[in-house]
C-alpha cells in the first residue's frame, strides 16, 4: 500500500504548507486511531479507511487522493478559467481547491447547462471516460424554442448529421421525444456545444439543458443544484 509522510500528506489534501501542518501535528491536532500523531516525518499507510479513522483539528480528514466527485452543476456557473463567471470549483469547500493533484472537470458543461458534471483528480480515470473509444453515453433532458418537426429523431440516429465547421458526420444519437418542445438525446461522443449546435443544424434553438445521466449513472433526485457527494469505488465502474 502507497504510503506518505504526514506533512506531504496534509499539504496535498490542500492544509497548509509543509510547515504549518507540521505545527499542527506537534500542536496534536493531527489524531490516527485515537492517538496524537506529532510527528509530521511519519510515513502514513494510505488506507482507504483512513478519513474514517483520522481528524485534523477535530474534523475527519478530507478523502484521500483518488477522489471522483458528482456534481449537480446549477446554471450560470463555468467549468472554464477562460469564460467570465464562477467556476464550479467555487461550489467546493475552499480547502479541496488547494488540493494536488488538483480536481479537474470530466469534460464539460456550458455555463447554461445543468446537471451532472463528474471531477476527479485521477488523470487516468478521467481520460477512461473521455477518451473517444470509451463510447461513455451522456444523456441531456432538452428544451426547445420551436416545436419539433417529427424527423429530428431520424435526422440524429441517421449518423450524416454533419455539425457547421465540421469535416466529420456526427456519430448516432439516440433521441426520445416528451411533447413538442421537449425531448431526451443521448450522445456517445462529446463536440463542443454539441446539443445546441445539433438543434441550431436542424433549424431549432435549444432553450435549456439538463444531463441529467453518464454512462450508467444518474443524477440523484435528491442531489440538489450545487451540491456534490464523493463517489465510491461501486459507482465509478457504473460509468463503464
Ligand atoms: N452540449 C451542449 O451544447 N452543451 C453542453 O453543455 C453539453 C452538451
Amino acid at each position: 500500500m502507497k504510503a506518505l509522510r504526514l506533512d506531504r500528506l496534509l499539504a496535498n489534501l490542500g492544509y497548509g504548507s509543509r510547515r504549518e501542518v507540521e505545527g499542527l501535528a506537534r500542536a496534536g491536532r493531527v489524531v490516527r486511531d485515537g492517538a496524537a500523531l506529532r510527528d509530521a516525518s511519519a510515513r502514513i499507510p494510505l488506507d482507504p479507511d483512513l478519513p474514517g479513522r483520522m481528524t485534523v483539528m477535530g474534523e475527519p480528514l478530507d478523502p484521500l487522493p483518488g477522489l471522483c466527485l458528482m456534481l449537480h452543476k446549477p446554471l450560470g456557473v463555468t467549468c472554464s478559467h477562460k469564460e467570465a463567471g464562477p467556476l464550479v470549483y467555487s461550489l467546493l469547500p475552499e480547502r479541496w481547491r488547494r488540493r494536488d493533484p488538483a480536481l479537474s472537470t470530466v469534460g464539460r458543461l456550458d455555463k447554461e447547462t445543468s446537471g451532472l458534471l463528474l471531477l476527479t483528480d485521477d488523470g487516468a480515470l478521467l481520460h477512461r471516460i473521455i477518451a473517444p473509444k470509451a463510447k461513455v453515453a451522456k444523456r441531456y433532458r432538452v428544451t426547445l424554442a420551436r416545436p419539433l418537426q417529427g424527423d429530428e429523431a431520424a435526422i440524429l440516429s441517421s449518423g450524416e448529421l454533419m455539425l457547421e465547421g465540421e469535416d466529420r458526420p456526427l456519430l448516432p444519437v439516440e433521441m426520445e421525444t416528451e411533447d413538442a418542445t421537449h425531448c431526451v438525446v443521448t450522445l456517445h461522443e462529446g463536440r463542443y456545444h454539441q446539443v445546441r449546435r445539433m438543434f441550431s443544424a436542424m433549424g431549432n434553438h435549444v432553450d435549456a439543458l439538463h444531463r441529467d445521466r453518464v454512462g450508467g449513472l444518474t443524477l440523484p433526485e435528491d442531489l440538489a443544484a450545487g451540491a456534490y457527494r464523493v463517489l465510491g469505488p461501486d459507482e465509478i465502474a457504473a460509468i463503464f
